[in-house]
């Protein structure tokens, strides 16, 4: 195998390094758990991303979400051109975001009202603090290995045992604010119901992914989603699904959909800014109304509702109404995963894979993944060898064990052939 020359990309990053703090804009771009170096992205198309040495490669990352019809899809193109021409951002109301509301609201079951922002970070952070200004209650409760953005309260360590009181993740989280953060394993209701004991007048809310992306994918187990509504239910906790990866990707209602189980609060971004920058969180209207300025809870944007993202929404919303769109992701998804385990199995590799929909993982580990302690199991460096294995070969996964792997609509029956003959190879050296 020839080695990929990236030698464009290594300047590129010698110059970021002294410019930006580790030569990136969001960490996990660095590639420092795999090893390697950062491929330079010049341009994308479809399935495909071409580096700035012009190695192409067949692109699972997909922008870690938003890009469900692949890069500078014609038609979300068009759309942006057309908002463009008409004016970049008037931080004034306006007919689009009104049309794209209604779209929400439609779509998805929980959501009766929505609020527009400008990140995930940002529409957890306000659903958060909606939650305690509606419950008049402080403690929120997380999952051990949900990401939920970077604000400070939900950078809680994954601490172990229940109830954890939460310790900071990050310097320059003072503990005052994540004291009130208790952290339970996912799929694990019985944690969930020995924090609630300790907590019950005074818990706002329990936060979770309905499927999890960010410990790499893991399912709910049969019941889970159904236990915590029940839980939130008798306690008048709220419950928020924080759909900003599984919100439009896994139906058009999102999982909530899917799997059946309602919350009251949900958190949006990713594929509803069609690649561009956006977020949002709807939900039950007597706690929306809450939201300044109907209510006392203030939450504001410069430029959230922005015309150029929320008009590569609505394109990308009305592509997925379209017939046969989930169907053909489904299937794409499984042919890729269970491909991947196939061929991991025919070359003695031993590994675990979660699927759903178009989003996937396969775990280095002989065990199933079902929590963040199971996902741990995992063989960092072997998945860096698959990594690099697979980059050098042409073919762009995420560069760290934890993270799902997304198909979209422009992945081909082809993508999928070379991706799992690559794998073949990569899997005989690692044997
Ligand atoms: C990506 C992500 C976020 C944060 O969204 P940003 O747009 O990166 O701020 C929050 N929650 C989940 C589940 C995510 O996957």
């Amino acid at each position: 195998m020839k080695q990929l020359d990236i030698s464009n990309s290594k300047i590129l990053f010698e110059k970021a390094e002294k410019l930006i703090p580790g030569g990136v804009n969001s960490p996990v771009r660095a590639f420092k758990s795999v090893g390697s170096q950062p491929a330079f992205i010049k341009e994308g198309h479809g399935s495909r991303i071409v580096d700035e040495d012009g190695n192409s490669y067949v692109d699972y990352v997909c922008s870690w979400g938003p890009l469900i019809f692949g890069h500078a899809h014609p038609r979300i193109v068009t759309a942006i051109k057309a908002a463009a021409e008409t004016g970049t951002t008037f931080g004034a109301a306006t007919a689009a975001e009104v049309t794209l509301a209604e779209m929400i609201v439609d779509a998805v079951p929980s959501v009766e009202m929505v609020r527009l922002v400008s990140s995930g970070t940002e529409a957890v952070m306000s659903a958060i603090r909606l939650a305690r200004g509606f419950t008049r209650r402080d403690k929120i409760i997380k999952f051990e290995g949900c990401y939920h953005g970077h604000s400070d309260s939900l950078l809680a360590k994954a601490g172990s045992g229940i109830a954890t009181l939460g310790m900071p993740d990050s310097a320059g989280v003072p503990p005052n604010l994540t004291i009130d953060t208790i952290t339970v394993p996912y799929n694990n209701i019985e944690a969930v119901r020995a924090a609630v004991a300790l907590h019950s007048k005074n818990t706002a809310c329990i936060i979770v992914e309905p499927v999890a992306g960010n410990m790499g994918v893991v399912l709910p187990k049969q019941g889970f989603l159904e236990a915590l509504r029940q839980i939130a239910d008798d306690n008048g906790i709220v419950l928020i699904f924080d759909e900003v990866i599984t919100g439009f990707r896994l139906a058009y209602g999102g999982a909530q959909e899917r799997l059946g189980v309602i919350p009251d609060l949900t958190t949006m971004g990713k594929i509803i800014g069609g690649g561009l920058p956006m977020g949002a969180y709807g939900g039950r209207k007597d706690i929306m109304e809450f939201v300044a300025p109907s209510g006392p809870v203030y939450q504001a944007g410069t430029l959230s509702g922005n015309p150029l993202a929320v008009a590569a929404g609505i394109e990308t919303l009305k592509m997925l109404k379209e017939p046969g769109v989930y169907e053909q992701l489904e299937e794409k998804g499984k042919r890729l995963a269970l491909g991947l385990l196939d061929a991991a199995a025919s070359a003695g590799v031993q590994t675990h894979g979660n699927q759903i929909g178009s989003m996937s993982t396969i775990f280095f580990t002989s065990s199933d993944v079902t929590d963040y302690a199971s996902a741990k199991k995992s063989n960092t460096s072997r998945y860096a060898a698959f990594f690099n294995g697979m980059l050098e070969r042409g073919f762009y996964f995420a560069p760290s064990q934890f993270e799902a792997a997304f198909v979209s609509t422009a992945h081909s029956a082809d993508d999928t052939d070379s991706t799992l003959a690559a794998a073949k190879e990569v899997f005989a050296e690692m044997k």
